[in-house]
C-alpha cells in the first residue's frame, strides 16, 4: 500500500498551492464586492480568479473525461480548494451544484443537450441548478417527489414546487435540471424522470432565496424556492428515458458526495490552522491559550480526526476508481456520515478557541461551520445514510428462520 500522492497529483498540487495565495488575498475583496451587490450576482473578483486558474491549467479538474484525473488524484486537489470553499472551487470551475450537473449531462445527455448546456457550463459562462427537493414532501425519500412531468404532444408540461435549488438565484444560472414524475402509478423507482428547463421558460417563478443560519449564500446564487406552473418544454429536453430519473439521481449523488467530503477536509484543515495560530498568539491566565490542557486536547483530537477522515475519503476514491461508484457505495455512505461531523466538530472547537471573534465576520470560521453543518442534511441526511449502511451490515449475518 502506497500512501504517497503520485507524480501527476504532486505536479498539480505544486500549481494549486501558489494559486491559493491569490484566493486568500481575494477573500476580503469578495466579501466587499458581495456586500456592495447586486445581491445574487457573482462578484467580479471571481471572474478574475477564473481567468487565472484557466491560464494555469487548473480548470474542470473534477471531470475525469476532461481532466484525465482519477478520483484518487482529484481528492487532494479538491481538499486544497476546500480551504476557501466560497471562492476556490468556483474559480476552478469545480463548484457544486454545477459539477454534478455537468457529470450528469456528460453521462446521460444527448449530443445536442451537451452542445447546448454542457459546453457553456464547462466554459464557466453559465451556471445551473438541480431541482429535486420540495417543501411539500419529505425529500430525503426521493420517491415522494410530487412534481409532475406530463407528456403533451411534442412537449412535456412541468408542474411543481421546489426549494433549496442551489445556485438558482444567480441570474447567470440559465438551466434547471428538474426531477418529477412521468408515471405516478408505475413501479416505485421508475415513476421519476429528469428534464432540462431553461430558466426563461414561461411559468418558471424563482420566488426567494432560502437562508442558511441567516447566510444568504448570495454571491454563489443562494438556494432558491422555485414554482413551476404549466411550464412547457420540448420532449427532447428529457434526460435519458421516461422512468430513468431515480437511477440518474443516484448516479449523480456518488461523485457529488465525495467531492463535498474532499472539500470538507480542507475546511477542517483551515479551521485547525486558524485555531493553532490563535492558540499560540493569545495569552489567558498567564499562558498562551494552546498551553491550557483543554485547548491542546482539541488540537490533538482535531489532527487525529482529520487524518482518519482523509484516509477514509482516499480509500473511497480509490474504490470508485477500481470497482466503480456502485462497488464503493458503502464507503461513500460512510464518508458522508463521518466527514461533515468531523469538520463540524473541528470548526466548533476552532470557534471556541477564538472566543467571540470566532463567531464574527472577521474570521471565516462561522460560515465554514454553517457550511459543514448543512452537509449533514444536503445530499441526504445522516440518518438516511446510517439506516441504509446498517441494513447492509445486518444483511451480512443470517436472520432466524420462522
Ligand atoms: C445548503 C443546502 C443546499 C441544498 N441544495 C440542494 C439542491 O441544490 N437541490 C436539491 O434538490 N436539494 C438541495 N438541498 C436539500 C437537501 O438535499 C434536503 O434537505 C435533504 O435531502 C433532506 O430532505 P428534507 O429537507 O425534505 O428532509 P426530510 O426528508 O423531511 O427529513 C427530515 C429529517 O427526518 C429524519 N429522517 C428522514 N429519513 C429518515 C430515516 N430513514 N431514518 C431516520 N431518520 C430519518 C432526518 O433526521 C431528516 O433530517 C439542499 C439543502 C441544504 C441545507
Amino acid at each position: 500500500m502506497d500512501f504517497a500522492y503520485d507524480a501527476k497529483t504532486e505536479e498539480l498540487r505544486g500549481r494549486l498551492l501558489p494559486f491559493m495565495q491569490h484566493v486568500y488575498k481575494a477573500e476580503p475583496v469578495f466579501a466587499e464586492q458581495a456586500a456592495a451587490g447586486p445581491q445574487w450576482s457573482t462578484p467580479p473578483v471571481v471572474e478574475k480568479l477564473k481567468a487565472r486558474a484557466r491560464a494555469a491549467g487548473l480548470w474542470n479538474l473534477f471531470l475525469p473525461k476532461v481532466s484525465g484525473l482519477s478520483n484518487l488524484q482529484y481528492a487532494p486537489l479538491a481538499e486544497i480548494t476546500g480551504r476557501s470553499p466560497y471562492l476556490a472551487p468556483e474559480a476552478l470551475n469545480c463548484a457544486a451544484p454545477d459539477t454534478g450537473n455537468m457529470e450528469l449531462l456528460a453521462e446521460f445527455g444527448t449530443p445536442s443537450q451537451q452542445e447546448r448546456w454542457l459546453q457553456p457550463l464547462l466554459d464557466g459562462t453559465i451556471r445551473s441548478a438541480f431541482c429535486m427537493t420540495e417543501p411539500g414532501v419529505a425529500s430525503s425519500d426521493a420517491t415522494n417527489i410530487a412534481t409532475r412531468i406530463t407528456p403533451d404532444g411534442d412537449h412535456y408540461v412541468v408542474d411543481g414546487h421546489k426549494w433549496w435549488s442551489s445556485g438558482a438565484m444567480n441570474p447567470r444560472c440559465e438551466i434547471f435540471i428538474v426531477m418529477g414524475k412521468t408515471d405516478p402509478d408505475g413501479p416505485r423507482h421508475r415513476q421519476q424522470s429528469m428534464i432540462l428547463v431553461p430558466r426563461d421558460t414561461p411559468g418558471v417563478d424563482v420566488r426567494r432565496g432560502m437562508t442558511v443560519f441567516g447566510y444568504t449564500d448570495g454571491p454563489h446564487g443562494g438556494h432558491a424556492d422555485v414554482v413551476f406552473e404549466a411550464v412547457r418544454v420540448p420532449k427532447e429536453n428529457l434526460i435519458g428515458a421516461e422512468g430513468d430519473g431515480f437511477a440518474i439521481a443516484q448516479a449523480r449523488l456518488g461523485p457529488g458526495r465525495i467531492h463535498h467530503c474532499m472539500r470538507l477536509i480542507g475546511m477542517a484543515e483551515r479551521g485547525l490552522a486558524l485555531m493553532c495560530q490563535r492558540a499560540n498568539d493569545r495569552v489567558a491566565f498567564g499562558r498562551p491559550i494552546g498551553q491550557h490542557g483543554v485547548v491542546a486536547d482539541w488540537i490533538a483530537e482535531s489532527r487525529v480526526r482529520i487524518e482518519q477522515a482523509r484516509l477514509l475519503v482516499l480509500k473511497t476514491a480509490w474504490l470508485m476508481d477500481t470497482v466503480g461508484n456502485k462497488g464503493a457505495h458503502t464507503e461513500i455512505q460512510a464518508i458522508k456520515i463521518a466527514v461533515p461531523q468531523m469538520a463540524e466538530w473541528v470548526l466548533d472547537k476552532a470557534i471556541q478557541a477564538h472566543g467571540a471573534a470566532g463567531v464574527s465576520q472577521d474570521f471565516p470560521l462561522a460560515q465554514l461551520w454553517a457550511a459543514a453543518r448543512t452537509l449533514r442534511l444536503a445530499d441526504g441526511p445522516d440518518e438516511v445514510h446510517r439506516s441504509s449502511l446498517a441494513r447492509k451490515e445486518l444483511g451480512r449475518y443470517p436472520t432466524p428462520q420462522t
